[in-house]
């Protein structure tokens, strides 16, 4: 049987993707039992790291491995809730009023996780229109909405200057409603389909109104699982850079996980560095969130195991919580959690509660839908002993019944310039 620790060290021999069988179907993670590490060498250990978090001190990727593997789940959301309450002490749990609008689910690239996507022509494959996607834009100014996030798949024909139609339009129309869109691996798709560079791209984009840009499209960012489960897809490299780009171009981003599926335990670790390396060299993600993969009826599902417990969710989320000591922010994902379990980890180091969305198109397609009322929401931050507020895509509080003076930014400029509400990397630590 294989280990976590045996995964840590030697990942299992997956297939590629061109010698892809059911019999590969990888073990699932199993959670470490908190009393094997109560004596001995490696519960000192445990001790030492405990303590250096407890000190504000930043953590390696080797101690996040070693907590990863060994640590205790209480001692994990003791901390996480610490590192959180540090950043966050005012007792707020944040999430914002928008809605998701996929403009297409056309798409060459074909992962085998994704159950959204259709090839061109085949049944069930759409683009909305101009009158379809303002029909949704009104139903989200009427309640408010601050942000639309927008994604869709790699169309072979809908380049960047359809977007920039479009973020234009809603400029002008829809004012208060921010245009979150284009991941990386869209961004990275027009830069090749235009044969022109990413930051080109992004120039004419971010003038005709883009705000900001979500952070889908990571997965697991190494190569080797992103060679198994999306070997069309951006590289690990390259999803970095274009992120790079975005935040040299003005703009923010935020960045995400989707974890249980092939990756080990020391993939999870080495997706967390990369990121971490990444905001200490820019400054430029807003926040984290993370995910655990809805396998059912995607395309390639004999791939898979099972899907993950809550317990691995928020082991992930505590230490992404802990190593990320250069994000403000923790997301977490009632979308694909459930509201009891996202309740839970505001408890394991999330501070926010994401969007309300008004619908789901991409784990909905994949079996998980848990959508929710905004009250509903708003209750469950309540009864788990927080405050709810209403931000906007770059984390500025927008809510009516906020009366202290700092708001935080209040536009995409704003955002861009704002580093009163960005994390500072915590004190000495290997990286
Ligand atoms: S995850 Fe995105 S890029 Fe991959 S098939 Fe689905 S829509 Fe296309």
């Amino acid at each position: 049987m294989v280990t976590p620790s045996d995964r840590a060290v030697a990942p299992p021999a997956l297939p590629t993707a061109s010698a892809r069988a059911p019999s590969a179907r990888p073990q699932d993670w199993i959670a470490p039992r908190a009393h094997g590490a109560r004596h001995g060498a490696r519960a000192s250990e445990l001790e030492r790291v405990y303590g250096q978090i407890e000190d504000g001190a930043r953590i390696s990727r080797e101690e996040a491995l070693l907590l990863h593997e060994h640590a205790d789940l209480g001692e994990l959301m003791r901390l996480a809730d610490l590192v959180r309450a540090r950043l966050h002490p005012q007792g707020w749990v944040t999430y914002i009023v928008d809605r998701n609008l996929n403009p297409t689910n056309v798409c060459i690239t074909d992962c085998g996780f994704c159950a959204f996507y259709r090839r061109p022509k085949a049944e069930g494959a759409y683009t909305l229109s101009r009158e379809e996607i303002d029909a949704k834009l009104d139903e989200l100014a009427a309640i408010g909405g601050r942000q639309v996030l927008m994604q869709g798949g790699h169309h072979p024909y809908i380049k960047s200057d359809w977007w920039c139609e479009l973020v234009a339009h809603m400029r002008v129309k829809y004012p208060d409603i921010n245009p979150h869109a284009l991941s990386a691996p869209e961004l990275d798709h027009f830069s090749r389909i235009e044969k022109r560079p990413v930051e080109d791209v992004l120039r004419d984009l971010k003038a005709a109104g883009l705000g900001s840009v979500p952070g889908a499209g990571a997965e697991i960012l190494t190569e080797r699982v992103r060679k198994i489960i999306a070997p069309k897809k951006t590289s690990t490299e390259r999803w970095l850079d274009v992120h790079r780009k975005v935040h040299e171009s003005g703009l923010r981003s935020s960045a995400t996980m989707m974890f249980g599926h092939v990756e080990t335990a020391a993939e999870r670790i080495e997706h967390l560095g990369v990121l971490r390396d990444l905001q200490d060299e820019t400054g430029g993600f807003t926040a984290f969130a993370s995910w655990n993969m809805q396998p059912e009826g995607v395309p390639e599902e004999h791939l898979y195991p099972e899907k993950t417990t809550p317990a691995v969710y928020v082991r992930v989320q505590s230490i992404a919580r802990i190593f990320l000591d250069n994000f403000a922010n923790m997301q977490t994902s009632y979308v694909t959690q459930g509201l009891k379990l996202a309740q839970a980890s505001l408890r394991f180091g999330c501070n926010d509660f994401g969007g309300t969305m008004m619908e789901e198109n991409v784990v909905s397609a994949a079996g998980c839908f848990h959508l929710a009322p905004i009250e509903r929401l708003e209750h469950q931050i309540r009864r788990a002993g927080f405050v709810p507020l209403r931000r906007n895509s770059w984390y500025g509080i927008v809510d009516e019944r906020f009366t202290e003076p700092q708001r935080g930014p209040q536009s995409r400029e704003d955002g861009a310039t704002h580093r009163a509400w960005t994390a500072k990397p915590a004190k000495g630590g290997r990286a």
